[in-house]
């Protein structure tokens, strides 16, 4: 029986780098610096460094991230901030969390990406903002979006869960908007070992708000000039990141040779993939294509021992948990497409060449 190929395998990358990994550990741990700390600090150095951003704020999770960015915006109960319906659902919990509400725009039909064609229709008195998802790696069409919100005196974030170190006009992303918002959850491309996230801008008041807010609306220990949380970075989760923001780099690569592979050696009329506009370089966090019979195709290739993945199978307007806002099957029909015929092909920086091949072959058979 041939060994199976998993969407994603966590086991092989965190491996790799376990004894560097296990050496900070001790480090963190005999320093006993937990919750934040010097190992956060250094992260929010490597990452803003990483992302060309003048600061980086760590904090527990990607959730957090958009949560915060959202309220250092100013952003709450009666605001509206627009974003695509196809993306994963914790880019709606972000303005939520805020109080404020999620308006949905459809995608763009090739690149999947929220379609700047369609943000103005969307506008109302009420919008303050738009949150830009990079779509399973891929930047979403940033200066379209940008036009659209300059016109309209709209804020543009970014949500970068998924994109660490992809590029837009040749820059990677994560200054582009007035933040950016990172998940480092450990099945990202860049993954703490636990769970984090974090927010880079290039506007100091912004940064600022940032930390009073994730640390209880404290600057000045048992001073609290707000109304915070306690949402700060871990200090094993700070350490485990900046071991492997070194390896990020050689890790997207590897990601971006099988996606060529895929791209070249995959000939099937029956599927399609994500389009790749020219001024963007995707990290590939996720392999997703579509097929009209989506269930058929995966239970073929796991019949073939391969393992697809879905992203994601329901768009976050007909999830229940917004059904009260009242969108209807149908008001998104790109959003709706995707969600009911894409899955995601194996895609992580230790799958071998043979494996590669196969599920090359596996798809061309189909
Ligand atoms: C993973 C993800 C998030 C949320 O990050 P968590 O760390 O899981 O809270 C937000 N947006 C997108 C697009 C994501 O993929």
């Amino acid at each position: 029986m041939d060994v199976k190929i998993p969407c994603l395998d966590l086991y092989k990358q965190n491996q790799s780098v376990k004894d560097e990994i296990f050496a900070v550990f001790e480090k963190v741990y005999n320093a006993s610096a937990f919750s934040g700390g010097p190992y956060v600090e250094q992260f929010e150095k490597d990452f803003s460094a990483f992302c060309g951003t003048s600061y980086a704020v760590g904090v527990n999770n990607g959730t957090t991230a958009l949560h915060l960015a959202m309220l250092a915006l100013g952003i709450g109960p009666g605001d509206e901030v627009i974003i695509p319906a196809n993306t994963f659902i914790a880019t709606a919990w972000g303005v939520t969390h805020a109080g404020a509400t999620p308006v949905f725009v459809d995608c763009h039909p090739g690149t999947w990406e929220i379609d700047a064609n369609k943000i103005e229709a969307a506008i109302t008195p009420k919008t303050k903002a738009v949150i830009g998802v990079h779509l399973y790696g891929q930047p979403f069409d940033i200066y379209a979006v940008q036009a659209v919100c300059k016109k309209h005196g709209l804020l543009m974030i970014e949500d970068a869960a998924q994109a660490q170190g992809a590029l837009y006009d040749g820059k990677r992303i994560g200054s582009f908007g007035e933040m950016a918002c990172f998940s480092f959850y450990p099945g990202k491309n860049l993954g703490a070992c636990g769970e984090a996230g974090g927010i880079t801008t290039n506007t100091e008041a912004y940064y600022k708000k940032l930390l009073s807010l994730r640390n209880h609306g404290s600057t000045v220990r048992y001073y609290h000039d707000e109304i915070g949380f306690n949402m700060r970075m871990g200090g094993l989760e700070g350490a485990s990141l900046s071991v492997k923001l070194k390896h990020l780099a050689k890790w997207n690569e590897r990601r971006r040779a099988i996606a060529e592979r895929y791209h070249k050696e995959i000939r099937n009329p029956k599927i399609n993939m994500q389009e790749q506009p020219a001024n963007t370089a995707s990290i590939y966090h996720l392999f997703v294509i579509t097929t009209s019979d989506r269930d058929g195709m995966i239970n073929y290739l796991n019949g073939k021992n391969i393992f697809p993945g879905l992203h994601y199978p329901v768009p976050c307007h007909l999830q229940k948990a917004y059904s009260s806002l009242g969108y209807k099957n149908g008001a998104f029909p790109q959003a709706e497409y995707l969600a009911a015929h894409c899955l995601s092909l194996p895609m992580y920086a230790e799958l071998t060449d043979e494996e590669v091949g196969k599920v090359i072959d596996a798809i061309n058979a189909y």
